[in-house]
C-alpha cells in the first residue's frame, strides 16, 4: 500500500501535536516528503524548489492548532499556496469577446491529442449554444483531416472541406471567408503537429497566427508525457505566444504535476482538462481539483 501524502506527514509530526510552534527542524521531514510528492507527480524541479521554499516561510513559526493534525496544517498550507500557483480564482474561461467569428487554434506535437479536443472543444461550444466551425489545417497528415471529419459527423458539427493540397494558409483564409458568410461564430483550427519542435512548423504555425489573429491560442499537452510537456509548452509559447493549455489523457496514471509547471514557467492557465477518448471527455480546469488529485 502506498501511504499518501497526508499519513506521511502525519507520522513525520505524530510527536508534535499540542507543542507551541512549528520550528524549522519539524519542518524539515515534512518538506521532504512534500517535495518527493511535488516531483513523483511529475513537477518541474525548480517549480518545487521555490515552491518547498514558499511554504516553509509560511510553516515556520505557525502555531500548532489543538483542533488539527500539524500534518494536516502543512498539507492545508501546501494545498492553499498550490492553487494559488496554479492561478487560485484566476478566471481561465474561454475568451471569445471580439467580432464573430471568432478564431481559436489548437497547437502541440502530434498524438497529443490535438485533433480529439478540437472535437470536444466544438461540443463544449455547442452545448454554450454557439455555432462552431471545425477547421481542419494539418495537411502533412491527411489522415488527420479524415479524422476530424469522423468527428464532425459525430457531432453533427460542420467540418470545412479541407483539401491535403492546399496550403495551410489558403486553408485558413477560405475558412475564415466561409465561416463570416454562413454565420459561425467560432472557428476552431486544428493544426499540424510534429514530434517535437521544428522551426519549419513554427514559422507555418506564425504565419497563420498572423493571418488569423486568434483569440485563443491553446497549447494542447499530454499529461502522460510529464516534464517533457513543460520544455514544449515553454517552446509554442516564446514563438507563438500560447493563452492557455488543454491538459489531456488525466484519466491515466499521470498526477498532472506538468500542469503546475506549465503555469509556473509560461504564465499562462490549464483552461480545459481531458479525461478520455470520447467526445464529452472534457472538464473546465478547477485549480483545486488538481491539486487535491497532486497530493493524492
Ligand atoms: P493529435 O495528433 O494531437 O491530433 O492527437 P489525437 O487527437 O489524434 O489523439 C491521439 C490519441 O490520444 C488518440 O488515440 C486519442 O483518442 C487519444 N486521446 C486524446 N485525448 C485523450 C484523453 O483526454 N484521454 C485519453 N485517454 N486519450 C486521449
Amino acid at each position: 500500500m502506498f501511504a499518501t501524502l497526508s499519513d506521511k506527514l502525519d507520522l513525520v509530526f505524530k510527536k508534535l501535536r499540542g507543542q507551541g510552534v512549528m520550528t524549522e527542524d519539524n519542518v524539515k521531514d515534512a518538506l521532504r516528503e512534500v517535495r518527493l510528492a511535488l516531483l513523483e507527480a511529475d513537477v518541474n524541479f525548480k517549480v518545487v524548489k521555490d515552491f518547498v521554499e514558499k511554504v516553509r516561510t509560511r510553516a515556520v513559526g505557525t502555531e500548532v492548532l489543538q483542533s488539527l493534525a500539524p500534518g494536516q496544517q502543512v498539507i492545508k498550507i501546501v494545498h492553499d499556496e498550490l492553487v494559488l500557483l496554479m492561478g487560485g480564482s484566476e478566471d481561465n474561461s474561454l475568451d471569445l469577446a471580439a467580432k464573430p467569428p471568432v478564431a481559436i487554434m489548437l497547437v502541440g506535437l502530434q498524438g497529443a491529442g490535438k485533433t480529439t479536443s478540437c472535437g470536444k472543444l466544438a461540443k463544449y461550444l455547442k452545448g454554450q449554444r454557439k455555432k462552431p466551425l471545425l477547421v481542419p489545417a494539418d495537411v502533412y497528415r491527411p489522415a488527420a483531416i479524415e479524422q476530424l471529419k469522423v468527428l464532425g459527423r459525430q457531432l453533427d458539427i460542420e467540418v470545412f472541406n479541407s483539401l491535403a493540397t492546399q496550403k495551410p494558409l489558403d486553408i485558413c483564409r477560405e475558412a475564415h471567408r466561409y465561416a463570416t458568410l454562413n454565420g459561425f461564430d467560432v472557428i476552431i483550427y486544428d493544426t499540424a503537429g510534429r514530434h517535437q519542435i521544428d522551426d519549419y512548423l513554427m514559422e507555418e504555425l506564425e504565419g497563420i497566427r498572423d493571418e488569423l489573429a486568434p483569440r485563443e491560442i491553446l497549447f494542447v499537452a499530454d499529461a502522460m508525457t510529464g516534464q517533457e510537456a513543460v520544455n514544449v509548452a515553454q517552446g509554442f509559447n516564446d514563438r507563438l505566444g500560447i493563452t492557455g493549455v488543454i491538459l489531456t489523457k488525466l484519466d491515466g496514471d499521470a498526477k498532472g504535476g506538468a500542469a503546475l509547471s506549465i503555469k509556473a514557467v509560461t504564465g499562462k492557465p490549464v483552461k480545459f482538462v481531458g479525461l478520455g477518448e470520447k467526445l464529452d471527455a472534457l472538464d473546465v480546469f478547477h485549480a483545486d481539483r488538481l491539486v487535491s488529485r497532486i497530493l493524492g
